[in-house]
């Protein structure tokens, strides 16, 4: 059985896709594509036709039937950097792998989030996870990205005070914030990857 080459797929492996301010997403890898999601299928249907048109129907098939299984046999690997509170969010997601950037190893790099003035609004009187909708004026919104970048670097440069200092990277690391960028290698099976989504 043949080594699945997807053109769409390899027109964007190793691009960075630009994410919030200084993040990205990047596809590493992937094994497999609908060609594999069919011969799966194929697996456990037996044999049967084979035209583009029957393989998308089969696809489709499978999606309405929620016979998720064969799109586990499509594997991508993707190498993100974003915000750690982002992250804390993200790894909630349990069915993926990952490998994250370690600051224990590491001397982490000087690179925080800080919201689009767009981004910036009041408490949502609504939705008790959210924002408003309605962004803050261009002054107040400035005021917040200030205080913001000011708490940034001021942990940094204590950060770095005490790395300088020789404090083991594990400690030094702690009072870091949650804007600071993360990076990960994150591996996740197609099925997992819509349920993600
Ligand atoms: C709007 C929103 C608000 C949230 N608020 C909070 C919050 O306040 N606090 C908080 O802690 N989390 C919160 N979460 C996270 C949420 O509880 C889930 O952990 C997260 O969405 C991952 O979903 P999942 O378990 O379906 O995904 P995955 O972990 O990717 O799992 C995918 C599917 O695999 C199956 N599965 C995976 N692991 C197990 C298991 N151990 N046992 C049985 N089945 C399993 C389930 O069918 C699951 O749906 C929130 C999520 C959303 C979308």
């Amino acid at each position: 059985m043949a080594h699945c080459i997807v053109p769409e797929a390899d027109a964007v492996l190793d691009r960075e896709f630009p994410v919030l301010d200084k993040g990205f997403v990047r596809l590493v890898d992937y094994l497999g594509g609908d060609e594999r999601v069919v011969q799966a299928a194929r697996v456990s249907y037996g044999g049967g036709t084979k035209s583009y048109r029957e393989d998308a129907g089969l696809i489709d098939y499978l999606l309405r039937n929620r016979h998720t299984s064969p799109f586990e046999q499509v594997v991508l690997t993707f190498h993100v950097k974003l915000p750690i509170f982002v992250a804390r969010q993200w790894v909630r997601h349990r069915t993926a792998r990952l490998n994250e950037i370690s600051g224990r190893y590491s001397v982490m790099g000087e690179d925080f989030y800080i919201p689009d003035p767009a981004d910036i609004a009041l408490q949502s009187a609504d939705n008790k996870q959210g924002r408003s909708a309605e962004a803050l004026e261009a002054e107040p919104a400035e005021e917040v990205r200030a205080a913001f970048a000011a708490g940034q670097e001021r942990a940094y440069a204590d950060y770095k005070r005490l790395i300088e200092g020789g404090i083991a990277r594990e400690l030094a690391r702690i009072n870091l914030p949650l804007s600071l960028y993360t990076e990960w290698y994150w591996q996740i099976d197609l099925h997992n990857l819509f349920h993600f989504l």
